[in-house]
C-alpha cells in the first residue's frame, strides 16, 4: 500500500468525484479495531456512528491493515469457528488494496438486518488487464444482542457480518444461527444461500 500512514484505508476512494476530506485512521477505524481486540479499551468512543456501514468500513480497513482477528470477531459468532483465519490473512496480504466505495447502505431490513453494497478496489497483478479492479458485493449484516453486556449499554446489540461462503448445516425450520429465536428461514436464512 502506498497510502499516507495517517489516512484510514476505508477513506481512500479511487473515484474522481470523491472530494470530502479523509479521516485519519486514529479518528476512523482504529478505535473499533482496538476496542474489539483489547476489551479494556472503552468502546463508548465509537458509539455515535455504529451501523452496518461502519462495521463494513472497519472490516475493509482490517483487510488492508491485515488484522484477520477483527474479521473473525465481526462475523456472526455461530460462523466464527468455521472461518480459516490463515486464509483470510493470506488473502488480505496478497491483495494490493486500492480503495473502498460504499454504493448503498440499507440500514434497516426487517427486524434485525441491514445490507451494504460496496466496491472494494484492488490493483490487479495481471499487467495485461486494466489495473484497477473491484470486488462488487452486497453484504448482509445482523444485529445480535450481546448477553454479556448491560441491557442499557449502547453496545447491548452489535452488528455482525453474515458470511455467505461459510457452509452451515442448518435446516430452514431450525432456530436461527443468530440466536434471535426465529426460524432460520424467516431470519438470516433470507440472506444466506
Ligand atoms: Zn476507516
Ligand atoms: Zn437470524
Amino acid at each position: 500500500m502506498s497510502i499516507p500512514v495517517q489516512t484510514c484505508p476505508c477513506q481512500i476512494n479511487p473515484s474522481p468525484d470523491f472530494t470530502s476530506s479523509a479521516l485519519a485512521y486514529q479518528d476512523c477505524c482504529q478505535p473499533y479495531h482496538d476496542g474489539l481486540l483489547n476489551k479494556e479499551t472503552d468502546k463508548a468512543d465509537c458509539k455515535n456512528e455504529y451501523s452496518a456501514e461502519r462495521l463494513m468500513r472497519t472490516r475493509y480497513s482490517a483487510f488492508v491493515l491485515v488484522i484477520p482477528e477483527y474479521i473473525v470477531k465481526t462475523t456472526l459468532p455461530a460462523q466464527q469457528s468455521l472461518l480459516d483465519i490463515k486464509a483470510i490473512e493470506a488473502w488480505a496480504k496478497e491483495t494490493d488494496w486500492a480503495g473502498l466505495e460504499i454504493v448503498a447502505h440499507t440500514p434497516k431490513l426487517g427486524k434485525r438486518h441491514a445490507q451494504v453494497e460496496f466496491k472494494a478496489y484492488f490493483n490487479s497483478s495481471d499487467s495485461t488487464a486494466d489495473n484497477l479492479q473491484a470486488h462488487h458485493e452486497l453484504s448482509a449484516f445482523v444485529r445480535v444482542a450481546d448477553k454479556t453486556t448491560d441491557k442499557k449499554s449502547e453496545h447491548y446489540e452489535n452488528w455482525y457480518f453474515l458470511d455467505p461462503t461459510v457452509a452451515m448445516s442448518v435446516t430452514q425450520k431450525q432456530p436461527c444461527i443468530c440466536g434471535s429465536g426465529e426460524k432460520f428461514k424467516r431470519c438470516c436464512g433470507v440472506y444466506l444461500p
